[in-house]
């Protein structure tokens, strides 16, 4: 059993599912969305992220790295990414706290540990846990199985927010444990959707219209991206792709681009393409959530 890389595990969350949640963020995406806010968790590696605007360049990184990895240049630490094994040593030796190994490695039973911690949260708020990332059905899957039946036999509601990109048999295996599924609906046009996120959306859509026809409790999210996804048409391509399936999610959610996850590029060594996204207008906003309440759906919602 493979065990997953986990880059935060979030308390008290509202906006993942019903009550207050615990949300896991599991490490490693098979898509790569330019807008992703939680870009360290795309990679299945660990990874170091360093803030180098904050950097002072007083090298004491530098005799910390075994590997010989950390140099100065312009009064600011250098990563030779070749030669970092992300060891977190340098981390212990930068006064500002400048140098982060992203994600951590816990076995079944730390995590189920965690989780349990906030059991009494999860019962008097109707609550549970989430499971996020990253892509949690790309992790192994007797791992995920062995998690999510220890968390029913103590009655933990469990939700999986995913973008859907994944084998139908994982689903098959763990959809019986999972009260709600957070599906991720981006683009309807597959050479799009290939363009902005690196995969086609043939297999997610197959599979939400698969997890649909087991009654699966589904909210549906929809990121709103001026520049990939935010013309009415677009938008009424999904409205109709929704109910023509006969899908019927209990909720969907409208989530206008932000571009928080800005300054974690930069601490990944990563170009954000800021001027390629833009957030839409309350009235292009007001105008989608109209149009998806037109074709029936009653509980739209504009933000998470
Ligand atoms: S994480 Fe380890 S290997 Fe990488 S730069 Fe820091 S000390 Fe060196
Ligand atoms: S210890 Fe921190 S502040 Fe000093 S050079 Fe290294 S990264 Fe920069």
């Amino acid at each position: 059993m493979k065990e997953p890389l986990i880059t935060d595990i979030q308390k008290y969350c509202i906006h993942d599912g019903h009550g207050i949640r615990t949300t896991v963020f599991f490490k490693g995406c098979p898509l790569s969305c330019g807008w992703c806010h939680n870009p360290e968790t795309q990679s299945f590696s660990r990874q170091l992220l360093f803030d180098e605007d904050k950097c002072r360049g007083c090298g004491a990184c530098i005799p910390a790295c075994q590997s010989n990895a950390i140099t100065l240049s312009k009064n600011k630490a250098v990563t030779n990414q070749q030669l970092c094994t992300v060891c977190g040593t340098c981390q212990e030796e930068c006064l500002g706290n400048l140098r982060i190994p992203s994600g951590n490695y816990y076995t079944v039973e730390e995590l189920q540990k965690e989780l349990e911690k906030d059991l009494v949260f999860y019962t008097t708020s109707g609550g549970g846990v989430t499971l996020s990332g990253g892509e949690v059905l790309l992790q192994d899957t007797e791992y995920l199985e062995q998690l999510l039946s220890y968390l029913a036999t103590k009655k933990i509601s469990v939700n999986i927010d995913t973008c859907g990109h994944a084998p139908r048999e994982v689903l098959q295996r763990l959809f019986p444990y999972v009260d709600t599924f957070l599906y991720d609906v981006k683009l309807m046009d597959p050479v799009l959707h290939k363009k902005f996120t690196g995969v086609d959306n043939r297999l997610l859509l197959d599979n939400l219209i698969w997890l649909n026809k087991q009654h699966a409790r589904l909210w549906i999210r929809i990121p709103v991206i001026v520049g990939v996804n935010s013309t009415l048409a677009q938008m009424e391509q999904i409205a109709f792709f929704l109910k023509s399936n006969e899908i019927h999610p209990e909720q969907i959610n409208l989530l206008p681009y932000h571009n928080t996850g800005r300054n974690k590029y930069n601490r990944l060594s990563r170009t954000y393409h800021d001027s390629d996204f833009e957030t839409p207008t309350n009235d292009e906003l007001e105008r989608f959530f109209l149009l998806f309440q037109e074709y029936g759906f009653a509980n739209v919602k504009i933000g998470g």
